[in-house]
């Protein structure tokens, strides 16, 4: 695909202007983890529930809590499915009315998702934060003004694209979200796939990465590689917040998104 790299100049987010000064807002770093991941098989655009945030000994230490869910989840498959005849808006008021896991009891709003319905191009982080909750809106604190950056420095705007997230409730102190409940809110993530069948989709972090593309994946090592599943190109890159935490991953976000820019211009 040709690029168009040539067109883009480094952008003042991918300099060190940006400190994480607001590290309760979207989600924490977990792209660095190695810990393991449940072997589940799920249908449609998961790949299964994971356990990423968790470090080696203490996943060890959960073996067999992860072991029993995933005998749990393979004889449940994914749970109830939303009903295939609703559209996106029908999705939305039965994900807002969703009560199926702990996350919500614990938050103020549900956050769907938002962004244009046929947005060739869908972003997909972890949960909500501090003042995603607040609001019902995704990505609209210090990470979400990145994410507005990052976007705008590729030539991208929030109506063009649709930017959710894998849970719709934000966990309890951004904790990263557990398998019962990333297993209890993945219908609603395949069905929003499904429904806006976006060409590609951007994995922001560790959990989007191994929910959609891989599920033993490392978002370190293929971060800004393609992949491609039914006809849908991904891009796994680091989520904001953490380059709120480390604005040396500003420069790689960067030249991943230049390269979701380029292929969208070659669709
Ligand atoms: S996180 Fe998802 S499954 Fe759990 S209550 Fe919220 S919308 Fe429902």
């Amino acid at each position: 695909m040709p690029g168009n790299e040539h067109q883009l100049t480094l952008p003042i987010w991918n300099q060190d202007e940006v400190s994480a000064t607001d590290t309760d807002n979207g989600n924490p770093d977990h792209e660095n983890s190695d810990s393991d991941v449940c072997d589940n098989e799920a249908s449609g655009h998961i790949q299964g529930t994971l356990w990423p945030e968790l470090t080696q000994d203490v996943a060890l230490q959960q073996e067999d809590q992860i072991t029993e869910h995933g005998e749990k989840m393979g004889k449940e498959g994914r749970g109830e499915t939303s009903g295939e005849e609703l559209d996106l808006e029908g999705l939305e008021a039965e994900c807002l009315t969703c009560a199926k896991c702990g996350l919500r009891a614990g938050c103020t709003h549900v956050v769907f998702g938002e962004g244009n319905p046929e947005a060739r191009v869908m972003l997909v982080g972890e949960g909500p934060g501090r003042d995603e909750d607040r609001q019902g809106r995704p990505f609209v604190g210090a990470a979400g003004q990145l994410l507005d950056k990052i976007l705008a420095s590729v030539g991208l705007s929030r109506d063009e694209v649709h930017i959710t997230n894998v849970v719709k409730c934000r966990p309890p102190k951004n904790r990263m979200p557990n398998p019962d409940e990333v297993l209890a809110c993945s219908h609603y993530l395949d069905a929003q796939i499904n429904r806006i069948n976006p060409a590609i989709i951007v994995c922001l972090g560790a959990l989007a990465t191994r929910t959609l593309v891989d599920k033993n994946a490392r978002i370190t090592r293929i971060r800004g590689q393609w992949h491609e599943k039914d006809g849908i190109l991904y891009m796994p890159t680091f989520h904001p917040a953490a380059l709120l935490r480390d604005p040396s991953k500003k420069r790689p976000v960067w030249e991943d998104m230049k390269k979701v820019k380029e292929a969208l211009e070659n669709l």
